[in-house]
Formats: structure tokens, sequence, C-alpha cells
């Protein structure tokens, strides 16, 4: 499939987005190296040309004083169908929370939103760009799951009026939980001015039932099976299946070009919901992720996601079957052919902790 590019025809957003030359804060974040190696380069950005199969990835610097009208850069990637391209980066303030993807759907009667990125202010921006391709009213907004690079722009559709909002039910044990406290404080701590307005926002519409069961969405000439996918990554997650284009909107069940983060959720049921990912869908045209490029079959990130999880699992299975303590088992689960991928240095011993403590559960 090819993707229609438009970001020549916003080559004058563009540049007007650039931040020119180094930052100063730039020095001080050198000092860690993590971030400097998985954060954005101020001093250069970048739309790849595709956002599909493509080994490129953006590096798109925002600037703290752009406005919520300023459009963002997106491509077409099927009939009537949108994405938001995100940094595969973390969260710094270049990209200003732009470190994940969302996307949208036009149908005859209205927009569907999937995930509303990291800040109430990129969620703004989301509209104003949608505006700027339609003026059919944005009747739902789908959130993949409560994390909040794709749900903390939720409240700037929340604000607009007449958008339902669509997400698990154990979004609203994440909204009730200390976690999002600490993860609003810590967004305010680094992109202060793109939080203004944040509020949690609490699905219209639940999500619940049977684990791999669907809610079947239907809006003018498009049709939507939205999967209940369980606990897998976060407190509730969802992935979406977009009938008409046989696009599969797959969140964070897996990574592409990028490591994954395991921070909530089950590893076993990450497993599991992959394999029927890969079955269930193994006919599809395209696999959107929440990070990373879209992908057509066979969908190798799904597997390479997946071969992590289990490789991940088996070794610290093994050190802890050779009685090594927490730590230890961290140090041997490194996976030298890992090094190269992006915020695998960030994420790697992170992931092994999470993994040995719910191994620790599981044999308890
Ligand atoms: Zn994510």
């Amino acid at each position: 499939m090819k993707s229609i590019i438009l970001v020549n025809a916003l080559l004058l957003v563009i540049s007007a987005l650039i931040v020119p030359g180094v930052n100063l804060a730039h020095a001080e974040q050198s000092k860690a190296p993590d971030i400097k190696e998985y954060g954005t380069d101020p001093a250069r950005y970048f739309v790849p040309k595709t956002a599909i199969d493509t080994t490129d990835v953006p590096n798109i610097v925002l600037k703290s004083s752009a406005k919520d009208t300023d459009l963002l850069p997106y491509y077409k990637i099927a009939p009537g169908t949108y994405l938001f391209f995100g940094n595969i980066a973390q969260i710094d303030q270049f990209n200003r929370g732009w470190n994940g993807n969302a996307g949208f759907v036009v149908t005859s009667e209205g927009v569907v939103v999937i995930d509303s990125l990291g800040t109430p202010r990129l969620g703004r921006r989301m509209i104003a760009t949608i505006r700027s391709i339609t003026d059919k009213p944005i009747k739902y907004l789908i959130i993949t799951h409560n994390h909040p690079d794709h749900s903390y722009g939720a409240i700037a559709f929340r604000d607009l009026g007449g958008v339902k909002v669509i997400s698990h039910a154990g979004a609203l044990d994440y909204i009730n939980s200390n976690k999002i406290d600490n993860s609003v404080d810590f967004r305010r701590s680094i992109i202060k001015q793109d939080m203004t307005g944040f509020a949690a926002v609490a699905p219209d519409i639940p999500i619940t039932g049977k684990l791999y069961s669907s809610y079947k969405l239907k809006l003018g000439n498009k049709t939507f099976e939205i999967y209940n996918t369980g606990k897998h990554h976060s407190y509730g997650d969802l992935v979406v299946f977009q009938a008409n284009e046989k696009i599969v909107w797959i969140s964070d069940l897996a990574f592409n070009q990028r490591t994954t983060f395991m921070g909530d959720g089950n590893s076993r049921q990450a497993i599991k919901a992959q394999e029927w990912l890969l079955t269930k869908f193994s006919g599809t045209k395209l696999m959107v992720p929440g990070h990373g490029s879209a992908q057509t079959a066979p969908f190798p990130m799904v597997r390479k996601t997946r071969d992590y999880m289990k490789r991940l699992r088996s070794t610290l299975n093994q050190a802890m079957a050779n009685d090594l303590d927490l730590l230890e088992a961290v140090d041997q689960a490194d996976f030298k052919d890992w090094r190269n991928i992006r915020l695998y240095g960030l994420n790697q011993r992170a992931n092994a902790n999470f993994v040995y403590r719910e191994l620790e559960q599981e044999n308890f």
C-alpha cells in the first residue's frame, strides 16, 4: 500500500515549527546519555516520506509558543484514514509529549478519532488538523489505553462537546489511582504550558465483556470493531479493527522501531494477545501500532515484540532457577542484539525488573 504524502503541503507549517540552533537546555540533557539518545534533536526537523514500512524515524520539534490552531504533520494512509506518526522517543521539551501515534477516520457521517496524543495542547492541535481536512463533526474518540502518550489529549475532545469517548472500563481504575497524579506531575515538570487545562476523561462508553469480544461501532459508511484485549499493557487495552479498509489499530500490543515498555499489564497476557492478533488478523492489510511506523503483512513487529517478551521471561525464569536475586537477574537480562534498538537502554532494566516481579508472583 502506498501512502499519500501530505507533508510537502505542510512545509510552511513545518518550517514555522523548527527550533533553530541548539537550545541551552540540551547541554544540560547531555549529562544523561539515555535522554540524549532517545530524546529529540532540537537542531533537526525531520518527517519521514512515508509512515508505512519505513525505517526512518520522525524528529518533530515543537515550540512551547505554538498555538492550539497550528496544524500537526499527518499522513493519509488509506481512503479517509489519517495517521499522526509521532517521534519514537521519550518525552522531552522538544517533542513536547508527542512520542506516540494517533489517527482518525473520516466517514460519511462524521469523524472517529483513535487516541489523543500526550497533552491537552496536542489534542487541540489534532482537532485543528482534523478541521483542516473535513468539516464533518467529530463524533467518537476511542482511547486504546490510558497511558499518558495516548490519552492526555482527550480533554480537548471532551471540551469540544458532542464527542463520545470510548475506552476500556479499566481506564476508570487508572483515573482513580495515584499513578495518574504522579504521571501528570511528571509531564507538568517538563512541558507545563502544554498541560494547561488537563483533566482525566472518563469513558461515555466503557468497554467491558469477555476477553477478545468486540463492540461494534458503525458511523456512516464505516464500521469499527473494538476488541477488549484485556490488561496486557495497562489498566485496560483495546485493539480497533477498521473493517472497510482492513486496518488494525493495535495500540501498544506490539511496538515498531523501538523496544517495548512494560510497567503495567501482564507479559503472559501480552504474549497470548499477540498470538491472537497474528491469528485473527493475518489477512489484514495494515497494522498501526501506538509507536513506530505502520506495517504491512506479515507484521514482523508483532513477532519481534512477542519474541522479546518470551526471551525476557525465559531468561529471568532461568536466573531465578539459578537463585539469582533481582539485581543479578536484571544484570543478566541484557540482550546484545537489542542494544541498537531505540529505547532499549532506557527500558530494558525496568522491563526485566517488572518481569522478575511477575515471575515471583506466578511461582509463589
Ligand atoms: Zn504508548
